[in-house]
């Protein structure tokens, strides 16, 4: 193991960058949430202060610590002091059932549990449940039995933890939690590479718009809002490359458009991240009007696929300020689409053509398409598969996961897709959500469908599943969220998917709602409307 200097005059890893901004300037403002300010000097003495307050309750370098938190400032804090005390960060999704979250702790070995004291009774049923016995510390005071973590920390010394080993190249720091965690959980580990290599983009070429979501225009200005959630891959990385880049990080508590615009507005905010359905809603806000966030020069879009004629609409108000990042918790930040690109109509964007998938330069990590370990001809739609620094080390403690989802240093992304002649990525699906129907048992890209039917008048959002069907193993069944003053006709809407896509793709069953369910991240909830709308009983069809 190699020893951390305490000052070097290159930053070697990402918490040195982010505290050498600190360093510097120091009444300059680093974090901010509603009325709660903290300077960059400010910022720091918390940092160090919580990293001995976790030394205190007898952390080492190595241990896990389970993260279950609320979008808050002390949250960014809380994280960064777990790494800088060389400990593992492992993220907890904001609201698992009981059994989940007692899993996720304890297949991830966690010695302690910060937890939002909202979330203290669930954090100490879950601790409760494991064999480990994790330690229960809440970020302020709260009713359950557990300690004070800011308490504590106000009363420990405002300098850095010293003598704090650097990780080695194969130590997972940060654990991800991903979906589908039926029994055991899935936790994609990562190393101190994934940091590198964000803290090496930003300095080696800042104008490179690779895998790096905000490559800073001005170091230092930017104001960027996290809005997604902080324990997921979107929020961690927003936050993160914010710090890294000397930028000052406004945090959303919880989304609502109307909230959201106001902190826009308000702090000035230059860069954000927004979930599609996040960036639909804000489009959907009255106030949302051309030229009414001035400030704004960078908008991401990802972590689940946007429409093509929801995107125009937003370059149509926000300017050409928009790009898209793909990536999942296995794989961060995978590739981006450039603003430039996106809001220009030749290269590919958003409004050449309807059932048009998003296209994406691969700079920084290489992806291939293969079907069958084999690589994809151009043009042939086989299964993404990335390799690259910001890829997993591979699932915590799940050597036979790992094996299915690693080849040869290849992960296996779950997505569908296909490059073109030259090189650019067009996500068409994900596997699992891909239909098969019809009487040769064809492909539905439900995504495809799902971008068609944006394009439909009245329509706010859509949805498109794959339903038991005797005949053909799978129906076509949709779920379309529709404007309140929108007159949608289910069989209209049909005809036109007919008219657009084929047979294959008409919809055996169409459920209007107000609004479609999303998951604490944001995205649409397919599962949810899976286990509430797919039974016998639907009200329209
Ligand atoms: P998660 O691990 O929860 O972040 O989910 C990652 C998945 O979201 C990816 O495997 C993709 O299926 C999807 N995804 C993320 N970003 C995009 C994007 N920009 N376009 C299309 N799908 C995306």
């Amino acid at each position: 193991m190699i020893i951390n200097a305490q000052q070097t005059s290159e930053p070697r890893t990402y918490l040195d960058r982010i505290l050498e901004h600190w360093h510097k300037d120091e009444d300059a403002e680093a974090l901010v949430q509603g009325a709660q300010r903290l300077t960059r000097g400010e910022a720091r003495r918390r940092l160090f202060r919580l990293g001995h307050a976790l030394r205190r309750q007898g952390l080492e370098p190595g241990d896990g610590v389970g993260l279950f938190l609320a979008n808050r400032v002390d949250s960014v804090l809380v994280q960064l002091a777990v790494h800088l005390i060389g400990c593992r960060v492992v993220f907890l999704p904001p609201e698992p059932g009981p059994g989940e979250l007692a899993a996720l702790v304890e297949q991830s070995r966690a010695r302690a549990v910060v937890t939002d004291p909202l979330f203290a009774r669930r954090a100490a049923d879950a601790a409760g449940r494991s064999i480990h016995a994790p330690e229960l510390l809440s970020l302020g005071p709260c009713e359950q039995e557990c300690t004070d973590l800011l308490a504590l920390a106000a009363e420990c010394p405002a300098v850095r933890p010293d003598g704090v080993p650097a990780p080695e190249g194969d130590e997972a720091v940060t654990v991800l939690y991903t979906g589908g965690t039926l029994g055991r959980p899935k936790l994609a580990a990562h190393s101190h590479r994934l940091y590198d290599t964000l803290v090496g983009l930003v300095a080696d070429d800042p104008q490179d718009s690779g895998s790096s979501f905000f490559p800073t225009m001005d170091p230092g200005t930017d104001r960027v809002l996290a809005a997604t959630l902080l324990t997921h891959g979107s929020g961690h990385l927003t936050s993160i490359q914010a710090l890294v880049t000397g930028s000052a990080l406004v945090v959303l508590p919880e989304f609502e458009a109307g909230a959201a615009l106001a902190v826009l507005s308000e702090e000035r905010i230059t860069a954000t991240m927004f979930v599609p359905p996040m960036l639909y809603a804000l489009l959907d806000h009255p106030e949302c009007v051309p030229g009414a966030l001035p400030a704004l020069r960078r908008i991401v879009v990802g972590g689940a696929a946007s429409s093509p004629s929801r995107l125009q609409q937003a370059v149509e108000v926000f300017g050409p300020v928009l790009s898209q990042g793909y990536g999942q918790s296995e794989a961060l930040g995978i590739a981006a689409f450039g603003a430039e690109d996106l809001a220009s109509e030749g290269h590919g964007g958003p409004s050449s053509g309807a059932a048009a998938v998003a296209r994406y330069p691969t700079p920084r990590s290489r992806s291939v398409v293969k079907t069958a370990r084999r690589r994809c001809p151009s043009r042939q739609v086989g299964e993404v598969c990335v390799r690259g620094e910001t890829v997993m080390l591979g699932y915590y403690e799940d050597p036979e996961r790992t094996a299915e989802a690693l080849h040869d240093g290849w992960l296996r992304t779950g997505d569908m897709g296909y490059l073109d002649a030259e090189g650019y990525l067009y996500l068409v699906d994900r596997a699992k959500d891909i239909i098969v129907t019809g009487s040769t048992s064809d492909n539905v890209y439900s995504r495809v469908l799902e971008d068609f039917l944006l394009t439909l008048p009245g329509v706010r959002n859509a949805a498109a599943l794959g339903v038991p069907d005797e005949e053909y193993g799978e129906a076509v069944q949709i779920f379309l969220a529709t404007a309140d003053d929108a007159d949608v006709d289910p069989d209209a809407v049909g005809a036109a998917v007919t008219a657009e896509l084929g047979e294959l793709y008409t919809p055996r069953k169409t459920v209007l709602l107000h609004q479609l369910p999303t998951t604490k991240v944001g995205k649409v909830d397919k599962k949810a409307l899976r286990a509430e709308w797919t039974g016998a009983a639907l009200a329209m069809s």
